[in-house]
């Protein structure tokens, strides 16, 4: 198993200039939080190898196999208004995943809403990689953000099934090895200029919408309510989810307890 490299990167301004690496860890994004709520600096990385309590949205798992896959949360300080860019942040990184993704493999990925990685297959989309953004609070007022991500680097195929029905892996769609570390740098490498980027002031909402998987195509939305039928029309200013539902009304949800498929699986 390789190991993933974490050298200081001198060509990257703050971002990954503290990694901090475990071979397993709970979650990253807890240590993460927690380091966060001690003061860590923007830009503190955390990775392990593996995660024992690996998460998604709403506590449902994030599962990978021991160093098959990247497994990192990074600490930010939005500067205020701090939802502003909180909400722009996890774009950014979505963003990045795909840029460092891209640039190292080849493999264009596409972001299901609100910001996993998916990529087309012949056997239909697969997930390749997940994203948690979580608020770090104190005493009620947002202090940090932090932003998780999952890659499915070089998971076998023949296992990717038992982890969720649509994972996929880049050793499954390149056929080939792909070197974490060569990835983790070129994925903080695009993220460090993303985010930059929105903190001179480019909204990069334009970008990631041009990204999302199905705009304008039938999709299923499972809400807490039940599941919702409609075409993917948009994203509003928010980034909220904008539907056109049979009855010919539209309907927004906002990023939460809704997960998005394509209406045929
Ligand atoms: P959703 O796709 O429903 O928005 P989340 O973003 O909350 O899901 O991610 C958690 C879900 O991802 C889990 O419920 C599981 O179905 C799936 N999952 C867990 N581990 C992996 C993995 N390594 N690769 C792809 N999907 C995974």
């Amino acid at each position: 198993m390789d190991r993933v490299r974490c050298a200081q990167v001198q060509r990257r301004r703050w971002l990954g200039q503290r990694v901090i690496a475990y071979d397993s860890l709970p979650s990253t994004n807890d240590l993460a939080q927690q380091l966060a709520r001690d003061g860590a600096a923007e830009g503190t990385v955390v990775i392990a190898d593996q995660q024992t309590a690996g998460r998604g949205r709403l506590n449902r798992r994030w599962e990978a196999p021991p160093g098959s896959s990247l497994l990192l949360s990074i600490v930010f300080h939005p500067s205020a208004p701090f939802h502003a860019h909180a909400s722009r942040f996890p774009m950014a990184c979505g963003l990045g995943l795909l840029e460092g993704i891209l640039k190292v493999t080849g493999v264009q990925g596409w972001l299901k809403w609100p910001n996993d990685v998916v990529v087309e297959r012949a056997s239909g989309w697969g997930k390749l990689a997940g994203l948690l953004s979580e608020v770090v609070l104190s005493e009620g007022e947002p202090q940090a953000l932090v932003v998780g991500m999952g890659v499915n680097v070089n998971i076998a195929p023949a296992v990717l099934p038992g982890l969720a029905p649509n994972a996929t892996s880049l050793l499954q769609v390149t056929g080939s090895q792909v070197n974490r570390t060569v990835l983790f740098e070129a994925i903080l490498d695009a993220v460090e200029q993303l985010v930059d980027a929105c903190r001179a002031g480019t909204d990069v909402l334009g970008l990631w919408r041009s990204k999302l998987a199905w705009i304008g195509q039938p999709v299923s939305l499972f809400t807490p309510d039940g599941t919702v039928q409609g075409e993917m029309v948009d994203v509003d200013a928010s980034g909220a989810l904008v539907l056109r539902l049979p009855d010919g009304q539209t309907a927004t949800f906002s990023v939460g307890d809704v997960s998005l498929r394509p209406a045929a699986t």
